[in-house]
């Protein structure tokens, strides 16, 4: 029986690991995957305080060697099923937590399974991610100063992008394959004032040229199937992300987009079950978001093991 069961490793849930180790409590890690979670194929993060720049690859072997040095388990196994059990007898109840081959038992669980950024589905798409193809503008923004990017999609994550890449990059195109955009009007309107964004609706990229970093996409509008190519160098992804709780939706409350419902308090409305980074209802998915995540979440399953005792 482990004190913490954490889901998933990346930064929120290896966070989790270490500040419950460093609480004395024994905690194992599932990841389905190789630990690190999203961060481990970006090239270069400039953005986490205290380290000027690191390769995603690195930072997440550093969190890793801390959390498993301190003790933290890990188990590879990707978690289907997880059911609360309240023994009448017992002074408090515990989790069954099943992966594809074994059941792990905890007397709390923290969940910490990310969220995954939709892509377009384009050939080079995979390729030429980190060469000029990014998801995540706060994140990658500032390697493209003075250059020219175009953001895709048409809500408010995209629409922000634009925003926030119009103050850094010399020349933005926000690119939506419908007339009006999703995201927030007043938006809309300020980006289509500014002298460096230009808007351009009805048209969706059909591919991305390049060989060793993207060169040009191909545009084709929607109603006259016309076509046209961009020259840029870096295209933003904003598209929507998506969570993967489903499994997870008799055991805590999801929000329409499949986040888990908690506040900053990182407390869902099952007791005894915490959550995360960015599989969480929040605004900010970053790497210091979800790292605070992962020590409010421990230190909350430790509050409630301790009041349990
Ligand atoms: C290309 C890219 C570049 C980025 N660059 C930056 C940057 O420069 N700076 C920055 O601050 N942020 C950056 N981000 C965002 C940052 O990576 C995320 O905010 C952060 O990784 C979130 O951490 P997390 O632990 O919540 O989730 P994740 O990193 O997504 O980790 C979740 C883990 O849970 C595992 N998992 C999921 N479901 C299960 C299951 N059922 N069972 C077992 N395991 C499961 C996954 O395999 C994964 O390893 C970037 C993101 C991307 C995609």
């Amino acid at each position: 029986m482990f004190d913490i069961v954490i889901v998933g490793a990346g930064t929120a849930g290896m966070t989790a690991a270490i500040y419950g180790r460093r609480a004395g409590k024994n905690v194992l890690l599932l990841e389905e995957g190789i630990y690190g979670g999203q961060i481990v194929n970006t090239p270069e993060v400039e953005n986490y305080p205290g380290i000027q720049n690191i390769a995603g690859f690195q930072f997440a072997m550093n969190l890793y060697e801390q959390a498993t040095g301190l003790g933290a388990e890990l188990e590879t196994g990707k978690v289907i099923d997880i059911q609360k059990q309240s023994p009448e007898a017992s002074s408090q109840s515990f989790f069954r937590v099943q992966t594809e081959e074994a059941i792990f038992e905890g007397r709390t669980v923290i969940l910490a399974t990310g969220a995954k950024n939709r892509k377009l589905g384009l050939e080079q798409e995979e390729a030429l991610t980190g060469k000029g193809v990014s998801y995540c503008a706060a994140c990658d923004g500032a390697f493209y100063k003075d250059k020219s990017v175009a953001v895709v999609g048409g809500g408010n994550t995209a629409l922000g992008d634009a925003e926030y890449l119009s103050n850094i990059c010399k020349q933005v195109f926000l690119i939506h394959r419908r007339e009006e955009f999703r995201g927030d009007a007043g938006l809309a309107e300020q980006l289509e004032k500014k002298e460096n964004v230009i808007l351009i609706r009805n048209a969706v990229v059909t591919e991305l040229v390049g060989t060793d970093c993207l060169e040009q996409i191909r545009l084709e509008d929607v109603r006259t199937k016309e076509t046209k190519r961009l020259t840029i160098d870096g295209l933003f992804v904003a598209v929507g992300q998506t969570p993967e709780n489903q499994v997870f939706r008799n055991l805590v409350q999801l929000d329409e987009g499949g986040y888990v419902v908690a506040g900053e308090d990182c407390r869902t409305h099952t007791a005894g079950v915490f959550v995360a980074g960015d599989c969480r209802t929040k605004s900010v998915r970053q790497l210091t978001t979800a790292a605070a995540d992962g020590a409010v979440a421990a230190l909350a399953a430790v509050d409630y093991l301790n009041a349990g005792k």
